[in-house]
């Protein structure tokens, strides 16, 4: 009889467990992804991971219909379509790599513990982690809280798993029916918004080999001194295919490890790992904490006095803060669908602080908007800026965007890119152009106000009304 393999964030062929296992039966494999808008409610797929999508699963189809045994697409709900599939094929396994998103786990285990009374077997593997979050644990044998003990304590499990091959070949199971991918819709069309991101991506298992053996080659040497930089491209840029499992952290850290042995690019090297290893504490966060993705993880900050500001959020969305840096980072997001981390971490905060927004909004559009959108390293990150993570930046500590603009783009040259209107500023004004003279703007051809924003807010008073708001829920507590 067949055995059906379901793909879910684990769209490739190497260092598949789940695949593998069923290839090596040498049995029929009947390769089936879900679209399942149901399951994850709010968190469906935003925009931006729907484009993605349709770009994999095209990759991973071509891929499978090479081995010879295509995949099939259908839409709707697992816990219906899967019975459906295996009554269809006469499929009597199923294998699938897990997911750790609190709907995904709940809705796996409905389906497993229904598939088994039907006497079926299922069998779940481990390709999207180092090692799974309830396999470590602090010496009193509970979850961390830490990123720091959490990922020693990773390391001291010593080296992940040799990562599997792809199969050479599949048996196909007899056919069953099947989506046209087109039928989905996962594409923009009035209008088309994913230019930028045609231009910035190749998604699938080889875009995702591509990205890494080039990184390894150009980047990983000077990844640790300029990780930081904007205006540099020296970060992998390895996340949503890590994202949608075209490329698993395995894969990555023998890579990493083998080109670190043959170049001696050893902390550098240790220092990219170890940002995968902020991946999987994020993981380990959302897996212990199921409320990670709504509810703040310290309780006082339930009471925060957040404001409801529409026309600010609108300014932070469209990248009309009138704050360069901050405008950059929200025009290279909607353009490319991936923003730099730092970045991220300066519009975040100002999101947070400076306008007094809850977190939420500004995860809930990440959520739509980037191509790397992941329930726990999004969720993880926004607690940890708006300062009521685990682990977090503390409150008090305000990002000032200008500073943190001369520090890490010291030349200008991130905003030149992402907003043209200031490309003829002089690099003294390029993070502040509000303190340039009339003149000065005159010459860069910049109006404020008409060619760009003014600051909507006052960087000093704001940051006062941000400590003073934390002062309350302190004493609250
Ligand atoms: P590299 O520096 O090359 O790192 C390699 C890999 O490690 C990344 O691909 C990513 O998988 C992982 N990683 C790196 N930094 C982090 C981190 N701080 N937390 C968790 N994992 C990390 N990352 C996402 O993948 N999805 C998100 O939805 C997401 N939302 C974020 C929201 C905010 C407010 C912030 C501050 C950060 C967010 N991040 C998110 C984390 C981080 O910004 C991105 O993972 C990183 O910028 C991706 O670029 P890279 O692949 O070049 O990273």
């Amino acid at each position: 009889a067949p055995l059906l393999v379901w793909f879910r964030q684990d769209l490739r062929l190497a260092d598949n467990p789940a695949l593998h296992a069923a290839a090596v039966t040498g049995r029929p494999v009947l390769p089936l992804y879900i679209l399942d808008d149901g399951a994850p409610g709010r968190w469906a797929m935003g925009g931006a991971s729907r484009w993605w999508l349709h770009y994999s699963l095209q990759a991973l189809a071509d891929s499978l219909a090479r081995l010879g045994a295509p995949l099939v697409l259908r839409k709707g709900d697992p816990s219906a379509i899967l019975p459906q599939m295996v009554a269809e094929s006469g499929a009597d396994i199923v294998h699938w790599n897990r997911c750790y998103e609190p709907f995904a786990i709940a809705r796996d285990e409905a389906i497993k513990t229904a598939l088994k009374a039907d006497g079926l077997t299922v069998r779940s593997f481990n390709s999207a982690l180092l090692h799974e979050p309830w396999t470590v644990e602090n010496k009193a044998g509970d979850p961390f809280r830490v990123y720091s003990p959490f990922w020693r304590a990773c390391l001291a499990k010593g080296e992940p798993d040799t990562p599997l091959p792809a199969p050479e070949a599949l048996i196909p199971a007899p056919g069953v029916a099947g989506d046209a991918l087109s039928d989905w819709a996962l594409l923009p069309h009035t209008p088309d918004w994913a230019a930028g991101m045609r231009e910035s991506w190749v998604p699938g298992e080889e875009g995702a080999r591509q990205r890494l053996a080039g990184f390894l080659d150009e980047s990983v040497g000077r990844y640790k001194a300029q990780r930081d930089r904007p205006d540099i491209e020296a970060t992998s840029r390895l996340s949503p295919h890590l994202h949608f499992g075209e490329i698993g952290p395995r894969q990555v850290w023998h890579a990493t490890s083998h080109a670190m042995n043959e170049s001696g690019t050893g902390p550098s090297a240790q220092k990219f790992l170890s940002e995968v290893g902020w991946r999987e504490f994020s993981h380990h966060l959302l897996f212990h904490n199921r409320q990670l993705p709504e509810t703040p993880l310290r309780a006082e900050f339930g009471d925060f006095p957040w404001h409801d500001d529409r026309p600010a959020l609108k300014a932070w969305q469209r990248g009309l803060t009138g704050f360069p840096i901050v405008d950059a980072g929200m025009r290279e997001l909607w353009h490319t669908g991936w923003m730099h981390n730092r970045v991220r971490m300066i519009v975040a905060s100002f999101l947070v602080k400076d306008l007094l927004i809850p977190w939420q909004e500004g995860e809930a559009w990440f959520w739509d908007t980037l191509v790397d959108a992941d329930l726990a390293n999004n969720s993880a990150s926004w607690q940890w800026v708006a300062g009521c993570g685990a682990d977090a930046a503390p409150y008090f500590r305000v990002f000032n965007p200008v500073l943190q603009g001369q520090k890490f783009d010291p030349n200008g040259d991130y905003v030149r890119k992402w907003i043209p209107a200031l490309a003829e500023l002089p690099v003294d004004y390029i993070h502040n152009p509000w303190t340039a003279s009339e003149g000065e703007l005159r010459q860069a051809g910049v109006t404020l106000g008409e060619t760009y924003p003014k600051p909507i807010v006052d960087h000093d008073v704001a940051r006062k009304r941000a400590l003073d708001a934390f002062e309350r829920i302190k004493k609250a507590a």
